[in-house]
């Protein structure tokens, strides 16, 4: 099917300008329609008027963020749209006609689908996985422009990179990508560890126009979203043919195992247990710490001994400094079990930790109180207070 692009843009600028605002204080249900609205509106002008224009104004309709949340969004959206329409208008006029019709790439799977399909499946059987002792999915990407082969790329073929990425950014230079379809075996990631970019950001920057996935995410907690990102960015999306679905399944049953153990209910309790008693280990260890700082605190009380600065035996303030760490750590170990939700005996672990903190009362055994104890035995408690309301969010 052939459409003609410069209708369609110039329907879009109608619509620009004659958009209907309201402001933030108005009934939240019409801003909620202005900003999915507009945000619909920016995608359609990224996808359809990016190829007409220079590239300055390109990158300038870009940058506009197509992440609308809010009126104010909104409105900064709107700013920079507004300031681009007379250069939309111009490359407009320009344009050569038969460039703007481009025709739609097909929504169903077929010609040679299926053998870029199968040549990605073979690309991803050569995947790299990285050495951490964990299995990881072994992903094909093959980009294709007009029915014709670009470019093909295997996960961690440089190492630590995925195959989207290499095939697109390594592989292809800027131009060759705007229209493409790219055959990748796994849904394209939408997170990577900052300053990495998730490929589904790559590929709706590159203005790819479809997207063919051999299988969703088998992490249950972004299943689908990568494919969402897509279908929001207006990229078609469709999936590999049942029978090839099925061998890039079997290509990475070992991933999903692991998948379906991680995110089970089980495994993340197991996890947090080992976590807790991790943890807990720590804090026993911490018992001892404490003790010994309130032995060196007594022994520095001690009518008999004479208090030497910076002594750790008998300087009270050190002794009081090394309670003070120890302590610190208790609290925010606990602080650690109890967002585990795994440790019951949290309060009671908090208790003890604050009642511990209690250091020797002045004049307990009759011994004459080192100078400037008071001062630091009240920083001290201060202190430990407000770690502790802190903790307890009080
Ligand atoms: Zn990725």
């Amino acid at each position: 099917m052939v459409i003609n692009r410069k209708e369609l843009i110039a329907g879009l600028i109608t619509k620009a300008r004659g958009f209907r605002f309201c402001g933030p204080g108005d009934d939240p249900d019409e801003q909620t329609a202005v900003t999915s609205g507009y945000h619909y509106l920016v995608t359609q002008f990224k996808r359809l008027v990016s190829p007409i224009l220079s590239e300055p104004a390109a990158s300038r309709l870009n940058l506009i963020e197509v992440e609308i949340n809010n009126i104010y969004s909104a409105y900064e959206a709107k700013a920079e749209l507004d300031a681009l329409l007379p250069d939309i208008e111009d490359a407009l006029e320009v344009a050569d006609t038969a460039a703007t019709r481009t025709p739609i790439p097909r929504a169903a799977f077929a010609g040679d689908d299926c053998k870029f399909a199968r040549q990605a499946i073979e690309e991803a059987r050569k995947s790299v996985s990285e050495q951490d002792g964990r299995p990881h999915p072994m992903v094909g990407a093959v980009v294709v422009k007009n029915g014709k082969f670009l470019s093909a790329a295997h996960r961690g073929e440089e190492p630590g990179n995925h195959a989207e990425f290499l095939a697109l950014e390594k592989k292809l230079s800027e131009a060759a990508v705007a229209g493409a379809t790219v055959y990748t075996t796994l849904e394209p990631c939408t997170t990577r560890n900052h300053p990495k970019i998730p490929c589904v950001a790559r590929i709706i920057e590159r203005k790819v126009a479809r997207v063919v996935i051999g299988m969703l995410d088998p992490d249950k907690r972004i299943r689908g979203l990568g494919q969402q990102k897509l279908r929001d960015a207006n990229i078609v999306t469709d999936f590999f043919p049942h029978d090839l679905m099925t061998e890039v399944e079997d290509l990475n049953r070992e991933f999903r195992r692991f998948c379906e153990k991680v995110s089970s209910p089980e495994s993340q309790m197991d996890s947090r247990r080992s976590f807790s008693q991790a943890r807990y280990e720590e804090w026993r260890k911490l018992d001892e710490e404490m003790r010994a700082s309130t032995r060196a605190m007594g022994y520095a009380f001690e009518s008999h001994n004479v208090y030497r600065p910076g002594d750790p035996r008998n300087d009270p303030g050190a002794a009081i400094q090394r309670g003070h760490d120890a302590l610190r750590s208790r609290i925010l170990i606990a602080d650690a079990l109890k967002k585990t939700g795994v440790f019951e005996k949290w309060d009671e672990l908090v208790l003890y930790a604050v009642s511990a903190r209690e250091p020797r009362e002045r004049g307990q055994r009759g011994a004459p109180t080192p100078l400037g104890y008071d001062l630091r035995a009240k920083e001290f408690m201060d202190e430990l207070g407000r770690v502790a309301r802190e903790d307890l969010g009080a």
